[in-house]
């Protein structure tokens, strides 16, 4: 089903214009490690979350440290969750207080060999988000950044995944800067991973997160016009999908920071590597000086 149609107005829900934060409004965090520190910052709005990788980050990864969630870490969250009571959603699901969405990016082998077992026992769902042209594969796409070679989740790996009640959603064939491609080559991306995905694994496939963040108001008409329901940034900020569908704010779940200026110096090195030049969505992270586009 396609989104509806409606006017955005300039109040609705815009993307921070630089860096992580939203200046003059009630700070929010910049990414999440634990319920404690989340609540203090944001209180009980509801959030998504974005995972990559559930492993002990390697020593060598560098700024890819960002994108490493030891397992051990991914129970201990899910156990504060639950003893705080809060509910776990999948996108769809009513918004509501203490709560929030667990999402996963690119789909590695990881997610099936160690979240899977983990939100088993916690009784809790998830949706990844799958590269459809490289499934079984590796990361191919990161390898120009020097980020750790990973398997990704193999069909059999999918399918027990959506067998146990979880969701997938679309990240493209190819894991391209959707920004960078023409519009046909990008209407393919798009398209064609929500149709390769529904006619591998016979499920609905509502849902796309854009690769490394990054859209523009002519991307975000490809995924409209592609039937999505909703789509997923990584810009932070709260679980509003009502306030524009296809702009979905998430918030990075990571390790901690080892120190201040480390933190730092990794987050640049992160968002530096995936800056343009002279592209129309340059921003980091996404595209947050463009107009927010009119979903049709
Ligand atoms: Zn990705």
């Amino acid at each position: 089903m396609a989104a509806p149609a409606r006017n955005l107005k300039e109040k609705d829900s815009l993307p921070p214009r630089q860096g992580f934060c939203q200046k003059n409004t009630v700070s929010f965090p910049l990414f999440y490690t634990s319920l404690r520190e989340y609540q203090y910052y944001a209180g009980e709005t509801p959030v998504a979350l974005m995972y990559h990788h559930l492993e002990r980050c390697p020593v060598t990864c560098g700024p890819a440290r960002a994108l490493f969630v030891s397992p051990k870490r991914f129970e201990r969250q899910l156990a504060e969750l639950q003893k705080a009571r809060w509910s776990v959603l999948l996108p769809g699901d009513t918004p509501q207080s203490r709560s929030l969405l667990l999402t996963f990016d690119d789909g590695y082998q990881s997610v099936f060999t160690q979240a899977f077992p983990i939100l088993e026992r916690y009784r809790m769902r998830a949706i990844v988000f799958l590269v459809a042209g490289h499934l079984g594969n590796r990361n191919l796409w990161d390898a120009r950044l020097g980020y750790p070679e990973r398997r990704l989740m193999s069909k059999e790996e999918v399918l027990g995944w959506i067998g146990a009640g979880h969701a997938i959603g679309a990240h493209t064939i190819s894991h391209p800067d959707l920004c960078q491609l023409s519009r046909k080559q990008a209407r393919e991306e798009i398209c064609g991973s929500k149709k390769a995905l529904e006619d591998r694994f016979g499920v609905p496939v509502r849902y796309f997160a854009y690769p490394y963040g990054r859209w523009n108001p002519w991307v975000v008409e490809l995924v409209a016009e592609a039937g999505f329901e909703g789509a997923f940034t990584v810009h932070p900020g709260p679980y509003q999908p009502a306030s524009h569908p296809l702009l979905i704010n998430r918030l990075a779940a990571r390790p901690r920071p080892r120190n201040v200026p480390s933190y730092w110096k990794g987050l640049r090195a992160f968002l530096g590597a995936h800056l343009r030049k002279n592209s129309p969505g340059n921003e980091p992270m996404g595209g947050g000086r463009h107009e927010i586009p009119v979903i049709r």
